[in-house]
């Protein structure tokens, strides 16, 4: 079976499956969504690209944003970036407080809450204009102005955002937040509510499967070494307390959101994404996950 085979009886086997997953509820606008959506797109590096289900549709990619900002953030401060914030897996939910006391507000990786709200801070401390230079960013990436913030998403996450609130005072307690508390959080629900659906989120991610190296205009937003690294971030921490399960049944680098979405990364082979809002009680695709691990079974196209 060629890719696009294997990625439709993939999908045509977990569609029928029993998805015991729930919509996040604690962000009010998350729940306005068809919880039977189901979507995936392959992009490769040789330029095969294929999608299924409901791959056209724009959804809340939450934290899966937190690659694109610490690329963005680690393309400019170098080794430097790693004094501000670990690259261990907490082994804790995404919003957990519990470590920052024992680890004097380093946040254990990038990719939990309190990490990515470090990472804004230095984005906030280094640009000019933080929104309008990661948006300039992200859409140069994959050539697409058509990626965006959704105005709606980030103010029902503002509404309710006590724990992220939380995090950003209590690691400012520490020193390790620069920016007033307000505007560090107000960058990271902007970032959160980015929308993309399955085809422009595997398209702008290809990056990390091409070492770095913009897929569109050939040009490096990451050195090579950077690369390595943030696909190793992404394959210890980028599920949380679920990413040596991921790591396990799917063998591949990625990230997921609240919102329902995964990307996965082959090095140098292709990204690829997956959409289903429904979540496990680790706050993670079901449908998305189960997908992957029957994908890279049946491709047997997995980085082990
Ligand atoms: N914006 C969400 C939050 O801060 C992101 C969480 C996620 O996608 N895991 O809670």
């Amino acid at each position: 079976m060629n890719l696009e085979e294997i990625v439709r009886a993939t999908y045509e086997e977990v569609k029928n499956t029993d998805d015991k997953g729930r919509l996040a509820s604690y962000i009010p606008e998350l729940v306005n969504v068809d919880s039977e959506s189901f979507g995936v797109f392959i992009s490769t590096i040789d330029h095969t690209n294929f999608g299924i289900g409901n791959f056209n549709e724009k959804f809340s990619i939450q934290s899966i944003a937190k690659v694109l900002s610490l690329s963005l953030a680690y393309s400019i401060l170098g080794e430097k970036i790693w004094t501000r914030l670990g690259v261990e897996p907490s082994g804790t939910a995404f919003n957990s407080l519990v470590q920052l006391e024992a680890d004097k507000g380093i946040p254990r990786n990038p990719f939990i809450n309190a990490g990515a709200i470090v990472i804004s801070d230095i984005l906030l401390s280094n640009l000019k204009n933080p929104k309008e230079e990661f948006l300039s960013f992200i859409r140069s990436i994959s050539n697409n102005s058509e990626l965006n913030y959704s105005r709606k998403i980030a103010a029902s996450e503002k509404s309710v955002g006590f724990r992220n609130v939380a995090l950003c005072n209590f690691i400012k307690s520490f020193g390790n937040i620069e920016n007033e508390p307000s505007d560090v959080l107000d960058f990271y629900f902007d970032l959160c509510s980015l929308e993309m659906n399955c085809k422009e989120l595997s398209e702008l991610f290809l990056f990390l499967a091409n070492n770095g190296c913009n897929i569109f205009a050939n040009n490096s937003i990451l050195t090579k070494s950077q690369c390595k690294r943030i696909n190793a971030l992404m394959q210890t921490c980028g599920f949380y307390d679920e990413s040596g399960e991921f790591a396990f049944k799917v063998g591949l680098p990625g990230k997921s959101g609240v919102g329902g979405g995964i990307v996965a990364i082959h090095p140098n082979h292709y990204a690829i994404a997956v959409w289903s809002p429904k979540l496990n009680e680790k706050g993670n695709s079901y449908k998305g996950m189960k997908f992957l691990e029957e994908f890279t079974t049946k491709s047997q196209l997995s980085i082990f």
